[in-house]
């Protein structure tokens, strides 16, 4: 132990496990890469400005979570605490959107930062995938997206997930559906904190998750008897789409999510076996946030999956996923010559592409073999003066058991053939 540990809310991904992660950002990249979409990196830090006009200077988000801080040179910057808003910053910025070919789909993977209180699922330091599709007002897109990522759970094994769908309407009837809900919320027995909110962002207060507040919210107006027709139809053909394509979700009404720049089509995905934190995935369209940054109007829609709380799903499910022995050969020396010639062996079956590792330290032959088994390793190589003396290695069979010299100048042709 050092003196120092994982600051409070993260942790370390350490092997074996680390493997599971980059297997669940595999697959959650597999269908997107396969969709259109093209790889995206931009900073770990933006403008606190941009956060603050594009996720809501009303949110948790902004107000609480952010990670902000300002630079030697006077700058206001924070850690990113989501994707989407970075994405468009960095889309308009490199004017993609005027390449003539709308949408521009692309997708990226990443950490994430939010000072929240740390919990199981919860944490200060995450990892996200996600999907922008900037550019296009058209339900298929959505559509695309949630079956996408249904698509990506699935293709782990996921099973118990459910996704739930809302829309949001759009700024013809969300604004009329706003100031009745306010007038509402108003006539309740609220604190004041949350009397607030509810003149800011009354959408946030239907999201609070306290019993006493749920219970006064039975009767709250409902935005799905407040979109206006165009709405309605963008919304319909949303679920007809996913239904077609034999995706099952369910709607809900009350699903308004906590960044302010959702309208229309928005969903979550939520697992039955993560406890409080069970979202695991969750996005939308957001058609007015390219102008809320000081861009073109851009209809587009996205979403962001958590890798850490996929990981806690698939746990919770008892999946285990396939993952590939690190190690196929595993070398061990026993003295000064057989290190020279079988590290030469090994760099020679690792230009191969056959993963290989080596005994390291001068270890006997007892404690390199037990290195070799742990290492998974399908075949050790072995070999020490005598061998070499007469121009051969032992093969050992680690499933088997079974060793058998074999000609130094043979053994890379062997094992790539019995590796098939
Ligand atoms: P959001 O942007 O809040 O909708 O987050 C999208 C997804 O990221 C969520 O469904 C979670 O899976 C994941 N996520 C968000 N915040 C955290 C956090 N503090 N710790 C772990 N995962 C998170």
């Amino acid at each position: 132990m050092s003196t120092f540990k994982a600051p409070k809310g993260t942790y370390d991904l350490l092997p074996p496990d680390s493997a599971t992660f980059l297997a669940v950002r595999e697959a959650i990249a597999r269908p997107l890469r396969n969709s259109g979409y093209g790889y995206i990196e931009t900073p770990g830090f933006e403008s606190v400005e941009l956060f603050a006009r594009g996720v809501g200077e009303s949110t948790d988000i902004v107000t609480k979570e952010m990670y902000a801080f300002e630079t030697k040179g006077g700058s206001r910057l924070a850690l990113r605490p989501e994707g989407t808003a970075s994405v468009l910053r960095a889309a308009l910025e490199a004017n993609l959107h005027k390449a003539g070919n709308l949408p521009v789909k692309l997708w990226y993977s990443g950490s994430y930062y939010r000072y929240e209180r740390p919990q199981k699922g919860r944490y200060r330091h995450f990892s996200q995938v996600g999907a922008e599709a900037i550019g296009a007002e058209d339900p298929a897109l959505d559509a695309e997206l949630i079956i996408l990522a249904d698509q990506a759970y699935r293709s782990l094994g996921l099973r118990n997930f459910r996704i739930l769908l809302n829309s949001l309407g759009d700024k013809e009837c969300r604004p009329v559906y706003r100031a009745a809900l306010q007038d509402f919320l108003r006539g309740l027995d609220l604190d004041e904190e949350t009397l607030r909110r509810a003149e800011i962002n009354p959408l946030r207060v239907l999201d609070d998750k306290r019993p006493d507040v749920q219970k006064q919210l039975t009767d709250a107006p409902i935005l799905r008897d407040y979109l206006c027709d165009a709405c309605k139809a963008y919304h319909e053909e949303v679920r007809e789409l996913i239904t077609a394509a034999g995706v099952s979700f369910e709607d809900d009404a009350r699903l308004v999510r906590g960044l302010d720049y959702y309208t229309r089509t928005t969903f979550e995905f939520v697992h039955d076996g993560l406890g409080a934190q069970s979202a695991v995935g969750g996005g939308g369209r957001y058609d007015g946030l390219s102008e809320m940054i000081g861009g073109p109007a851009l209809p587009s829609v996205g979403w962001a999956l958590g890798v850490d709380r996929t990981v806690l799903a698939l746990e919770a499910e008892g999946v285990e996923l396939p993952l590939p022995s690190v190690t196929s050969v595993y070398a061990v020396p026993l003295g000064e010559e057989a290190r020279r010639v079988l590290f030469a062996k090994v760099t020679e079956l690792r230009k191969l592409g056959i993963s290989t590792d080596f005994a390291y330290g001068g270890k006997g032959l007892k404690g390199a073999m037990k290195n070799a088994n742990r290492s998974g390793a399908r075949f050790a190589i072995v070999a020490g003066e005598r061998d070499l003396a007469e121009g051969v290695v032992q093969l050992k069979d680690m499933e088997s058991g079974d060793q058998a010299p074999v000609g130094l100048n043979e053994i890379v042709a062997e094992l790539e053939t019995r590796l098939g």
